[in-house]
């Protein structure tokens, strides 16, 4: 079994060759071209409609008799959450490029990521069918820009200058696909004028595979001759570890190439026993628990790391199964929520139908009918030995808008569509204005909103108007300082009385700690002192804003026998950290964007003022092939709008790209 991602830069073929993987897995019996929007992956319409692939479901397929489960991840980096929740859940990944593009931005991102979470990659070079296409451009840039160790299996074969197959570099041969639909593979001995250049290839890709395997190097500096197997062997060993990654090249529009990608993913990724070890915890237990991903009879561990509401079967939640087996119709322990909850039924997702299942075991991906109360990053497990795998984490929203439905008789419905949608997406969230009275949708950016009104249309048929968008600002303090609260209260019968001491100092998080001695404050009262605290942080005593980056020590304190309550040291705590706030010298934090501008040369001075204009910094500048790509960080407040702004900049001819980056001290007024 695999489990894999294929992540890519938008408009890279991440979608084209998805398909053809799935048609040549024997799973779709037609091809579907992504530009007349028939894709069988993406099934939600407004992924069709704009081209790109946004949900991450999970498909399975089998090829030489294993089963392999594609996760699929977003190209888009406004949804980088998407991205890292998929690929905490894969074994390996296929990186595609542009033959032509090469390595952009956004793949730059989404390969960073995967260097985040040890991801084994494969990088598949597609559209070597193009105008421009450039393979060893393509490989270059892997190294300069990536800084990977690739190694060539594949080079391309041309024929009458028509990209028409592959020389295979590991079993030394030429490929050749003679129809349209490329079921028709010819294995070939290499042609005669391409000796040369193959005879380089393969000693490349034997040095870079001895450097991952002792015995292969050997061989290698003996000059002796070395045996298919060992080499396979060893760049399995080398792509395993991520010493090396395994290049290959074709064009999946004209067939040419995807059964050799398939090939590669059962020779040099991972099966879930192969990959990094995952660790679990056990309430109260100091270790973690190393699982055995082999093992279905172990204790049960499985991570939710998504939910989808589906139109037919209600609530989808898409598990990976750690340790252990998933049975249908049982119960399982939710670990993170403490409660119990029922499997109904277990399905296998294929492009274009579901499998139901008995069972799902250690390393499977599946999908779960029946949870109720599991939310992403959920552990399910059993109730006796409560395993808890680390949950997902996902950054806060940086932006709001209010929403209203543009019916007033819509607006209960437009509620629970907001409340499903809350639910599928853990960066998503609804409030109401407690000042106004509106609800709030927030999110990680414009285009992400966007596509929540776009799903309101589609899938909820209620219309939206959306309002202007706001900045999600928070507030810190800069200084430590002191609170004191003794709130006492007489009124007729029984008083109310709290006493609470305590200083805040900056710190990364948000920190609560108690360091009472002598019973200054009872035990019992602790955790009602705790709470205020944490509901008067929820609200900064600037603007309002949440109060983040900071330390909270409970120091000291005195009670009443009679008249001190839960309520009275809740209201003291508030109190008291309120005061503190004040003397700490509070700021205003506002989100800062990372923004990747790539424009031909002749527009960069522009965009550059313009940056500067709005408060940007620069951070880096690369030219390649007449193209800009311009890194900087700008204040969100700045790039409302910013795609109409660089549009009219540049005659429409730059293209960008920004993600949330961090917080930064405003220095205008709000
Ligand atoms: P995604 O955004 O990464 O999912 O990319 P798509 O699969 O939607 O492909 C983007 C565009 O590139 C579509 O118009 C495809 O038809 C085209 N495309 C995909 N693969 C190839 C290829 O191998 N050669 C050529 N010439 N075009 C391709």
């Amino acid at each position: 079994m695999r489990n894999i991602g294929i992540i890519a830069h938008i408009d890279a073929g991440k979608t084209t060759t998805t398909e053809r993987i799935l048609y040549y897995t024997g799973r779709t019996h037609r091809l579907g071209e992504t530009h007349n929007g028939e894709s069988v992956m993406d099934y939600l319409p407004s992924e069709k409609e704009r081209g790109i692939t946004i949900t991450s479901a999970a498909t399975t397929c089998t090829w030489r008799e294993e089963q392999i489960n594609i996760v699929d991840t977003p190209g888009h980096v406004d949804f980088t959450a998407e991205v890292e929740r998929s690929l905490r859940v894969l074994d390996g990944a296929v990186a595609i490029f542009c033959a032509k593009g090469g390595v952009e931005p956004q793949s730059e991102t989404v390969w960073r990521q995967a260097d985040k979470y040890g991801v084994p990659r494969l990088a598949y070079i597609n559209k070597m069918d193009a105008m421009g296409a450039d393979f060893q451009a393509v490989v270059e840039q892997m190294e300069a820009r990536l800084g990977t160790n690739p190694a060539v299996i594949t080079l391309p074969f041309y024929e009458n200058e028509e990209f028409s197959g592959l020389i295979d570099l590991v079993n030394l041969s030429c490929l050749r696909f003679e129809d349209r639909l490329g079921n028709d593979v010819r294995e070939e001995s290499i042609p005669e004028a391409m000796a040369g250049e193959v005879a380089a290839g393969r000693q490349r890709l034997v040095e870079t595979a001895a450097e991952a395997d002792e015995a292969l190097m050997e061989l290698f500096l003996d000059d002796q001759p070395v045996a298919t197997s060992d080499l396979q062997r060893a760049l399995r060993q080398g792509t395993i570890s991520g010493q090396l990654v395994p290049v290959l090249c074709g064009s999946s529009y004209r067939n040419i190439g995807v059964q050799r990608l398939l090939d590669a993913i059962l020779d040099y990724l991972p099966s879930p026993s192969e990959a990094e070890p995952v660790k679990a915890w056990v309430d109260g237990e100091e270790d973690a628990v190393v699982l055995d991903l082999e093992s279905s009879s172990g204790p049960l561990a499985a991570l939710v790391f998504k939910i989808i509401s589906d139109r037919h079967v209600g609530r989808l939640a898409f598990v990976r199964i750690y340790s252990g087996q998933l049975k249908a119709g049982s119960y399982v322990y939710n670990s993170v929520r403490g409660r119990k909850e029922h499997i109904g039924r277990l399905l296998r997702m294929h492009a274009n139908h579901r499998e139901e299942v008995d069972v799902l075991k250690a390393g499977d991906i599946g999908a779960v009918i029946g949870l109720k109360e599991a939310i992403t990053g959920d552990t399910l497990a059993n109730e006796e030995y409560p395993l808890m795998l680390e949950n997902i984490s996902f950054p806060e929203p940086v932006i709001s808008i209010a929403i209203e439905a543009r019916k007033k008789s819509e607006q209960v419905r437009i509620g629970e569509a907001l409340a499903r949608i809350a639910v599928e997406d853990p960066t998503f969230r609804v409030s109401i204005d407690p000042e106004t009275g509106e609800t709030l949708i927030w999110g990680m950016g414009e285009l992400h909103l966007e596509i929540v009104a776009e799903r309101l249309l589609r899938e909820f048929r209620v219309e939206a108007d959306l309002g202007q968008p706001k900045v999600a600002y928070r507030e810190t303090i800069t200084r430590p300082a002191n609170g004191e609260c003794k709130y006492a209260k007489q009124s007729g019968g029984r008083g109310q009385f709290a006493h609470v001491k305590l200083s805040i100092e900056p710190a990364e998080g948000l920190i609560v700690e108690h360091r009472i001695v002598g019973g200054a404050i009872p035990r019992e009262y602790l955790p009602a002192v705790e709470a205020g605290v944490r509901e008067a942080l929820a609200e900064g005593v600037i603007k309002g804003y949440p109060v983040v980056n900071l330390k909270v020590t409970v120091l000291d304190g005195s009670y009443h026998e009679v008249d001190s309550s839960e309520l009275a040291f809740k209201l003291a705590g508030s109190m008291a950290v309120k005061e503190a706030l004040r003397k700490a010298a509070p700021r205003l934090l506002e989100p800062v964007m990372k923004l990747e501008i790539t424009t031909p040369e002749e527009f960069t001075g522009n965009i550059i003022n313009n940056l500067t204009s709005k408060r940007g910094r620069l951070a880096s500048m690369d030219n390649s092939r007449n193209t800009q790509i311009l890194r900087s960080f700008v204040p969100l407040a700045e790039l409302f709008g910013y795609s109409t702004a660089i549009r009219s900049l540049t005659q429409g001819r730059a293209s960008f790209s920004m993600e949330f980056s961090h917080y930064q001290a405003t220095e205008v007024a709000v």
